[in-house]
């Protein structure tokens, strides 16, 4: 009975060890069975194709880090100085050019009243100027050009422009143009015409004499006498980039208001960050 219980005993024992030995030699080659499962395929080249990117994407890696690098660069940017984009971006849009603009000059009275206030200001404006009144007051036209206004054509005798005929209409156009080449040397490119008056006809002949029509889009109406705070008003309200504000130097009495104004909506404008431009600049 003891010979028969040792040998159970020692059964039992090889049992165990035999457990014991493939426990332990599962765990010892755990990578395998690790990769088998990964690889979801039993093929023993699967942890090597598994492997095998790591390397590259190490190659990759300088890519990547130019990348991130890259990302890392523009990411600063992106985040914090997003503000200060978006502030360059604002700073841009702030950018806002208005013209002021003077017709029916030059006289004596109001045209050297206007040139000294933008003189003092600082200011460079556009004068259209009828033919007429260079005719009579060339030098203040050569004030005009000499402290660095814009001039343009505003007809001789200041008709409506739609009802004259092709030759009627140069004529007001050239015997303008010569007066102001008499006296700056030069011939404007830049035609309002009297009253805003133009159709398709007038457009299109002025464009075969290499004429532009410069109209306007903000009129306080000056030459109506209306009271300056209205016109200070009207202009603020309408102020905007691009703008382009219709004044009179000469052509009624209601000039002195305009006079008054300017200085007023010169301040107005500057302090709410307009740059004042001649209209070539619009
Ligand atoms: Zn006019």
């Amino acid at each position: 009975m003891k010979i028969s219980n040792l040998c159970f005993r020692s059964f039992q024992v090889a049992v165990l060890l035999f457990i014991v030995c493939l426990a332990v030699g599962c765990s010892a080659h755990p990578s395998i069975e690790r990769d088998q499962i990964v690889s979801g395929s039993p093929v023993s080249t699967a942890p090597a194709v598994d492997e095998a990117p790591q390397p590259s994407e190490s190659t990759d890696n300088p890519q990547n880090e130019i990348n991130n690098s890259d990302i890392d660069q523009v990411d600063p940017t992106e985040s914090e100085p997003i503000d200060s984009i978006d502030g360059q971006d604002e700073e841009e849009l702030n950018v806002k050019n208005i013209a002021i603009t003077f017709d029916d000059g030059p006289d004596l009275k109001f045209t050297p009243q206007i040139l000294d206030i933008l003189q003092e200001k600082d200011v460079k404006a556009t004068f259209f100027v009828v033919g007429m009144q260079v005719n009579k007051y060339p030098e203040v036209l050569e004030r005009i050009e000499s402290e660095g206004h814009m001039i343009g054509n505003h007809s001789y005798y200041h008709p409506s422009f739609t009802k004259l005929d092709s030759d009627e209409l140069a004529e007001e156009i050239n015997n303008t143009d010569d007066k102001i080449f008499e006296v700056t040397g030069h011939k404007p490119t830049i035609v309002r015409p009297p009253y805003g008056a133009v159709n398709d006809e007038v457009r299109e002949q002025l464009q075969e004499w290499n004429k532009e029509v410069v109209l306007w889009n903000i009129d306080p109406r000056d030459w109506d006498g209306t009271p300056v705070d209205d016109m200070f008003e009207n202009i603020m309200d309408h102020a905007r980039d691009g703008g382009n504000i219709l004044l009179h130097s000469f052509g009624s009495k209601h000039v002195e208001n305009t006079v008054k104004l300017l200085p007023l909506i010169i301040d107005e404008l500057r302090a709410e960050g307009y740059s004042f431009v001649t209209v070539d600049k619009l």
